[in-house]
């Protein structure tokens, strides 16, 4: 069910740039080696030296001149801006380096092929009782605070909010309106504050939100969704930003790694100011073809978030969105890498792989299939090894038939003739036998009684003494 795909591997270690654990090392492109430190560092130098256009594009990457003309077409249509510091991270010899391919413009945004993209994906436009607020979930609540982020995602669910040209200063009257909804619906305990990107905002603005925010009791949490440490963490540098945030008391921030490279020691330190003042961080990446659309890519970059103590929430399936057809790949692909995660690394860095469903929907989680097959009693289960488990979730006396045909497989575990089922040649089976070995005394503190299985395993008792029989 895989997808053809010509493109060269995505994993890190066949990028050609290098295979750091992240954190990596920080980086400069050539062309801004000569930037003195105290400018590269100042979030205001990086934003204003920004790659905004097609012009300054082409004198720092290669582009043929097809390619030229039509991303010259795209640039009316969505904005552009990567700071140097975020353009630095791309190896400018590989046109399908993953932070180029998050950033630069691709002709293919062009393309619709199966008609299938929107503008407005989620449909949050008409689940929004008051402008720039979206109201789907119960107890949750999304503000689009700005059109402005540090760096222009090109498969951005938002674009339609980005569009805006310029900021909104002051304090406007859908600012207002937005509050008083969330003041007077005593069922939104969480409020989502998104753009663009709430980082970018003006301080006095991102004040009134926090104030206000902070001042309604049923609100519980605030979430800041913000892709700034990823993109320009020097504008986490500054700590009166951060003692900003932290004032609120209830903020999580909500950020956006999607590929290991985009762990830096910049991003590093920024997310360790934000935990030092109290505030999580969660994550969420897109799954996005050509980027992190492979287990090893995936997985480096789960192990690099919990390394930096941010962990791991959503992985999303890219959203239908105008323009960003060629960022999407299969459901399938997105299951194929969490049966690589689930079992395979600690948890707490397994995200929650998502379908954000059309006609506002909501999140959808996806997983593969671990329940097996089922009886009025006990349920069969698999798990990451392939083992098949029999389990009685109550306490109470069995159903399964003690009389009667008995049969093989799945169904012997569901009469209760087995209780597991291992693949042969399993590690951990492995393991067990060699302790034994080291140990005689070990088979007998941990089971091992069950005579047509592994060794080490332990012969459950079955409530109605089936598989106690035939177990001897
Ligand atoms: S930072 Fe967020 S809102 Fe801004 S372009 Fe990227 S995904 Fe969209």
């Amino acid at each position: 069910m895989a997808e053809p795909d010509t493109r060269p591997s995505t994993t890190p270690a066949a990028s050609g740039f290098d295979d750091d654990e992240p954190p990596s090392r920080s980086r400069r492109l050539p062309a801004w080696q000569d930037v003195p430190d105290h400018l590269w560092t100042d979030w205001r130098w990086q934003t204003q030296n920004s790659v905004r256009s097609v012009r300054q594009l082409r004198t720092l990457l290669t582009f043929s001149p097809a390619e030229l003309e039509a991303i010259g077409r795209i640039e009316s249509e969505y904005k552009l801006a990567i700071p140097p510091y975020y353009f630095s991270l791309i190896d400018p010899d590989d046109p399908f380096d993953p932070i180029r391919l998050q950033s630069v413009p691709s002709p293919l945004e062009a393309q619709n092929q199966s008609g299938y993209e929107l503008e407005d994906p989620l449909e949050e436009d008409k689940d929004s009782p008051v402008p720039g607020l979206t109201h789907r979930y119960p107890d949750r609540a999304l503000l689009i605070t700005t059109p402005n982020c540090s760096m222009y995602c090109r498969y951005c669910t938002r674009k339609r909010a980005t569009l805006t040209r310029g900021g909104w200063e002051g304090i406007s009257a859908d600012d207002e309106r937005m509050i008083d909804y969330v003041r007077r619906t005593e069922s939104i305990r969480d409020v989502i504050v998104s753009g663009g990107d709430p980082l970018t905002l003006p301080v006095g603005k991102l004040r009134y939100y926090l104030d206000n925010l902070k001042a309604i009791d049923h609100v519980d949490v605030i979430r800041i969704g913000t892709r700034v440490p990823v993109t320009l963490p020097q504008r986490l540098f500054d700590q009166e930003l951060i003692d900003l945030l932290a004032s609120a008391e209830k903020v999580y921030i909500q950020t956006h790694f999607n590929h290991p490279r985009e762990i830096t020691p910049e991003s590093a330190r920024v997310v360790k100011a934000l935990l030092k003042a109290g505030m999580p961080v969660n994550n969420h990446s897109v799954l996005l073809k050509g980027v992190n659309d492979d287990l090893g890519t995936m997985r480096e970059l789960l192990r690099g978030l919990l390394r930096i103590k941010v962990r791991p929430y959503y992985l999303f399936h890219c959203d239908p969105v105008t323009g960003a057809g060629h960022f999407r790949t299969s459901v399938w692909k997105g299951l194929e890498i969490m049966e690589g995660l689930r079992g395979h690394m600690s948890g707490i860095g397994i995200p929650t792989y998502v379908v954000d469903s059309p006609h506002g929907g909501g999140k959808i989680p996806m997983m593969p299939n671990y329940l097996v097959s089922m009886a009025d009693d006990a349920v069969v289960l698999r798990n990451y090894e392939g083992m098949l488990i029999r389990y009685q979730a109550e306490d109470k006396p069995g159903l399964s038939p003690a009389a009667g045909p008995r049969t093989r497989g799945v169904s012997a575990l569901l009469q209760g003739d087995k209780t597991q089922l291992m693949p042969e040649g399993n590690e951990r089976m492995e393991r067990r036998r060699r302790m034994e070995v080291l140990d005689p005394g070990y088979e007998a503190g941990c089971g091992g009684g069950d005579s047509d299985g592994p060794p080490g395993v332990l012969p459950l008792p079955v409530m109605n003494g089936r598989h106690a029989a035939s177990n001897g």
